[in-house]
């Protein structure tokens, strides 16, 4: 029997030691996470973001100044393309003059050259009346006079011979008519050609003056060519930093999601890390005489209307200790007119308790607090007559009796 006991006992031991080293292990994981997430720690990742959502906002600066230095670049590149339009234009009409001026130049050399064969046939012709003048003279001398011959022989030019009086008789009317006809169709020949090749050559000029206009125009189209070239390539750099800049923007903005992810997730571990489990409250105002004012509906002793009272009042002397109902959460300890100083604390599965008007507040946002953990002192702050806690519990966001929830 004992034997039996003593066994018993140590399977019972080792047991409680197995479950011992479960609680210690759960403990020791609660720990970990609470020293890890605290209202410090979360309130550090909140103004991580917050820089990082400036730097964020300060490259959309950056990348709004580079798009509107682009949009600059771009009317640029536009203005330089109709100018370079408009430059192509010109130097196609000037292109298509000088094509009209070596079209004349041509027609004026067939001209000269027409006009050169008209001469020289003249100039041969001329030549060949006075051949066949010199023949008639040379035969009538030979019948008599050979004075006139030698002297006619010897002349060394048509003028010469003119110049002789005795000659000039000697000719018959119609040869000298006939060499004077000749003699002005040459002058009027040669006339012709010297203004055709005085036209030609203002043409040549002119061709030349277009050529250089041309030249002119064809280096500022290269030069706007090329400052089109820079434009452009000026706009592909703005681009490509532009790019740059919406690629940190969206690392930034994936950082600042993660990051409010994380706090989400920090607060929810924070926050809500009980979970009511249906248990009976610790009196959270122990030293309190009386009850001063009921939860539900009640007669305001003034105004004579009904007015829901959503909470159950406590009157206790000022300073008297005020303790958490249940384990849970602090997720407010604060200063409120109506409200005084309050603390509110999250039990989990949606239900929350209220401490109103304390003289001192003994918690912090964030901080994890056991049932009768001491959290305030009853006081009279916010709208209040007199010293008493206003004990009150939400579930599911709407206020219900707290003596549901007390013995
Ligand atoms: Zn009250």
């Amino acid at each position: 029997m004992n034997r039996l006991r003593k066994g018993t006992l140590n399977r019972l031991f080792r047991a409680l030691a197995c479950v011992m080293i479960l609680i210690f292990t759960f403990d020791a994981g609660n720990i970990m996470v609470s020293a890890e997430v605290t209202e410090d720690s979360i309130k550090a990742k909140e103004a991580q973001i917050s820089k990082q959502k400036e730097e964020r906002d300060s490259l959309k600066n950056a990348k709004t100044n580079l798009e509107n230095v682009k949009k600059e670049l771009e009317k640029d590149k536009s203005n330089l393309n109709k100018y370079i339009a408009e430059l192509d234009a010109s130097l196609t009409e000037i292109q298509s003059k000088i094509d009209e001026l070596s079209g004349n130049i041509e027609k004026k050399e067939t001209e000269i050259k027409e006009t050169t064969d008209d001469l020289n046939e003249a100039e041969r012709t001329q030549k060949a009346q006075y051949e066949a003048m010199k023949q008639r003279i040379k035969f009538m001398y030979e019948r008599g006079n050979t004075i006139y011959l030698e002297l006619l022989l010897g002349a060394g030019s048509y003028a010469d011979m003119l110049n002789k009086a005795e000659y000039t008789e000697m000719l018959s009317a119609y040869d000298r008519k006939k060499l004077n006809e000749y003699i002005a169709t040459t002058e009027l020949i040669a006339l012709n050609k010297k203004a055709l090749e005085e036209e030609k050559e203002t043409l040549n000029l002119a061709k030349a003056s277009k050529q250089e206009e041309e030249g002119n125009m064809q280096n500022l189209l290269d030069a706007k060519g090329a400052e089109l070239q820079s434009v452009k390539a000026d706009i592909g750099d703005k681009e490509a930093a532009i790019a740059e800049y919406e690629a940190e923007i969206k690392a930034e903005n994936e950082a600042i999601a993660a990051l409010e992810k994380e706090v989400a997730a920090d607060k929810a571990s924070l926050y809500n890390k009980y979970k009511y489990d249906g248990g009976m409250f610790t009196f959270p105002c122990p030293n309190y005489s009386r009850v001063s004012d009921q939860f539900g509906m009640r007669i305001h002793p003034t105004l004579g209307i009904q007015k829901m009272h959503n909470g159950v009042d406590f009157a206790a002397p000022a300073g008297s200790a005020i303790l958490a109902a249940y384990n849970g959460t602090v997720v407010a300890a604060d200063y409120n007119g109506t409200m005084g100083n309050y603390v509110m604390i999250n039990h989990g599965a949606g239900l929350y308790t209220i401490y109103m008007h304390c003289s001192a507040l003994y918690v912090s946002k964030g901080q994890d607090v056991t049932a009768g953990t001491k959290i305030a002192a009853v006081g009279s702050t916010g709208r209040s007559t007199g010293n008493h806690l206003h004990f009150g519990v939400r579930l599911n966001g709407a206020y219900v009796s707290p003596w549901n929830y007390l013995k």
